[in-house]
């Protein structure tokens, strides 16, 4: 679970999230939405400890976030329960994907290479990417990329995955195989949290979502009830531009 009470992250002079409170459960999925610049990519790199908080509370798995330090070990064990899907897919570019997805689980975890090599085979077989272990990610399209990171991810056996705009930096015809294996992974009961423009996977996948607007919750609710009924005019607003 994640627990976070009126967290503030600033920039400098820039008090980019100003007092942002909420929970996630385990099993849930949250979906995040809000206009470019309003805070969503600081408030979940705040989660994995890619930012520090700069007050309030935040826990994470039972993990005190709120400290402005942690041992190296406390840093090792965050990021193995939380992982990340970027917009971008940061895929080593020099690995196979087999390689890409055994790297972490022997260095991270201490796993046999044997270990690794089923894993990684297991949770490629799960993204349909089976047959392309041997492959570069130079050979791969954007979807197959983003699946094969969304797998990478899965062998680590995180608790919570947070995804920033996976699917923002694909071309169309591409969105929708990346959503499905989200979607998936959502049925089998993963905690995720995932900043996203598509609305019709934040209404049918999403549980809740988070409205930002410049650094606060501007609303919050059932996906459902907030997508399709908003109660600020912010939010509307939003929606509407979303089409
Ligand atoms: P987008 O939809 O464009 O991805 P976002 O909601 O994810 O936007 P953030 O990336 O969280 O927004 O950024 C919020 C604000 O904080 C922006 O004004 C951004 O320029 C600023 N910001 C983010 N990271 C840093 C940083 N490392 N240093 C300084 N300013 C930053
Ligand atoms: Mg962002």
């Amino acid at each position: 679970a994640i627990l976070f009470e009126q967290v503030e992250k600033s920039f400098g002079d820039l008090k980019v999230l100003q007092g942002v409170s909420g929970a996630v459960q385990p099993g849930e999925v949250v979906a995040v939405i809000g206009p470019s610049g309003c805070g969503k990519s600081t408030l979940l790199r705040c989660f994995n400890r890619l930012e520090t908080i700069n007050s309030g509370r935040l826990l994470v798995n039972g993990m005190d976030l709120s400290a402005p330090r942690l041992k190296m070990h406390q840093l090792r064990h965050l990021r193995s329960q939380v992982g990340m899907v970027f917009q971008q897919f940061n895929l080593f570019p020099h690995l196979s994907v087999l390689e890409n997805l055994t790297l972490a689980p022997q260095k991270a975890l201490g796993k046999s290479r044997p270990e690794s090599i089923e894993l990684a085979q297991t949770y490629l077989a799960k993204v349909g990417l089976a047959h392309k272990a041997t492959a570069y990610p130079d050979q791969l399209s954007g979807g197959q990329k983003q699946r094969v990171a969304i797998a990478r991810s899965l062998c680590m056996n995180p608790k919570i995955i947070l995804f920033d705009e996976p699917t923002s930096a694909l071309d169309p015809e591409l969105v929708g195989e990346v959503l499905q294996v989200m979607q998936q992974l959502a049925e089998d009961g993963m905690t995720m949290i995932v900043v996203t423009h598509e609305m019709q996977f934040a209404r049918e996948v999403a549980h809740r979502v988070l409205f930002l607007h410049q650094g606060q919750i501007e609303e919050t609710g059932a996906a459902r009830e907030v997508l399709t009924q908003p109660q600020s005019d912010r939010l509307r607003a939003f929606l509407s531009r979303m089409g």
